[in-house]
């Protein structure tokens, strides 16, 4: 093991409440990192000495952001159908299926190639933590599949065979419930920390839902819910009943639902780049930090409805858009999306924690929305390891 000081930081967002404001800013400051895990952190004047220095010239350095929710294991691509949504055609859950269609046909090596191209993507852009859900194959060989090469890129795996109903089974939903809950969930489990399902109208409905998401929670899946994105919907209820980790998307929530929100440790996640790409009304993160419940940003990347791995992206467009300060949304971007992954690891800078680190190149966090659309990626350490 060696140590290395990253000194002469500007402003460090540690997100340690023991730190001023929400962010737990420390100004002229300096980070230790031993092995895999942060040692010390403190004002650069009482750094000590460490094996490797790096000058970060009064840059920013914040958590490597945890992107809670992503849809990257698929083969093919939605260019014509985003081109055409933004010629004016609607959105709607059906498009899944082409990507479906192209990722059951994909060979292991296809989908494990595109896979690494984009948790790469999203690495050298500061995204140190990625979850990842099937949901492309709907099958039980392609959902297991799914998941056992998702399992190889990142620990946080979500079996979301409740993408859509399966092609196959388009004339007896109830069937490919069954099997969702029954032998595709045998087949997926091993490979999956967590359990989804797309809870609306066109995907599946509350009952349903209910089933498939305590189906695994008996095979010691923890749950989390794409709630109430396209309408209202019990999702956001469901999902705070069952105790999931998080509710996804949120765009339309009654006053119950941001109450139930609220009054409970369920993260609303919100996905910015999925209105966005569907020209659709954002969600409104004001009425949902006011009201008292976690937030999380994410980027929903996937091929059909949020084709961006970009965090700062999603943070530019959540404090123009949403509502969110620009502090609250670099929080969101990070300790919201670890606390949506139920990790204490990460989302944070201090003793212990894990060294995930993103080097801005800004001397303040507020300029990933202050300076939208550019690239401001100096530095990533991943575990202790640079890797940009
Ligand atoms: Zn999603």
């Amino acid at each position: 093991m060696s140590s290395t000081l990253i000194t002469n930081i500007g402003t460090l967002v540690t997100n340690d409440p023991s730190h001023p404001g929400l962010l737990g800013l420390l100004e002229k400051a300096a980070v230790v990192l031993d092995g895999s895990v942060v040692t010390w952190t403190g004002s650069a004047a009482d750094a000590p000495a460490a094996d490797e220095v790096v000058d970060a010239q009064g840059r920013a350095l914040l958590p490597g952001f945890v992107d809670s929710h992503a849809h990257l294991v698929f083969a093919g691509d939605r260019t014509a159908e985003f081109n055409a949504r933004m010629s004016g055609q609607a959105y709607s859950a059906g498009g899944i299926r082409t990507t479906v269609a192209a990722t059951r046909a994909a060979s292991d090596a296809e989908l494990d190639a595109n896979l690494a191209r984009f948790v790469r993507e999203a690495l050298h852009q500061g995204t140190t933590t990625i979850e990842c859900k099937s949901g492309y194959g709907l099958t039980v060989a392609d959902e297991a599949r799914a998941l056992r090469i998702a399992a190889t890129h990142t620990p946080e795996t979500t079996y979301l065979g409740a993408h859509v109903v399966a092609p196959e089974f388009a004339a007896d939903p109830a069937a490919y419930v069954d099997l969702v809950t029954g032998e595709m969930l045998d087949a997926c489990a091993p490979h999956a920390r967590w359990v989804d399902v797309f809870c609306e109208n066109g995907a599946f409905d509350g009952d349903q839902a209910r089933a498939v998401l305590t189906a695994g929670m008996e095979r010691g899946l923890i749950p989390r819910v794409h709630a109430n994105q396209l309408s209202h919907g019990p999702g956001v209820q469901l999902a705070v009943e069952l105790g999931a980790a998080s509710a996804d998307h949120c765009t339309h929530l009654t006053d119950a639902d941001v109450a139930a929100l609220a009054g409970s440790a369920t993260v609303a996640t919100l996905l910015p780049g999925a209105e966005f790409s569907t020209r659709a009304a954002y969600p409104d993160a004001r009425r949902l930090l006011d009201a008292g419940a976690t937030v999380a940003l994410s980027t929903d990347c996937n091929p059909g409805s949020s084709f961006t791995s970009s965090m700062a992206f999603c943070i530019a467009v959540a404090v123009r858009e949403m509502g969110m300060t620009p502090d609250e949304a670099v929080h969101a971007a990070t300790a919201g999306g670890a606390r949506a992954l139920r990790r204490t690891d990460v989302g944070r800078i201090a003793p212990g924690a894990r060294a995930d680190l993103l080097l801005l190149d800004a001397p303040s966090p507020v300029h990933l929305a202050y300076r939208p659309g550019v690239p401001l990626t100096a530095g990533v350490w991943q575990a202790g390891v640079r890797v940009r």
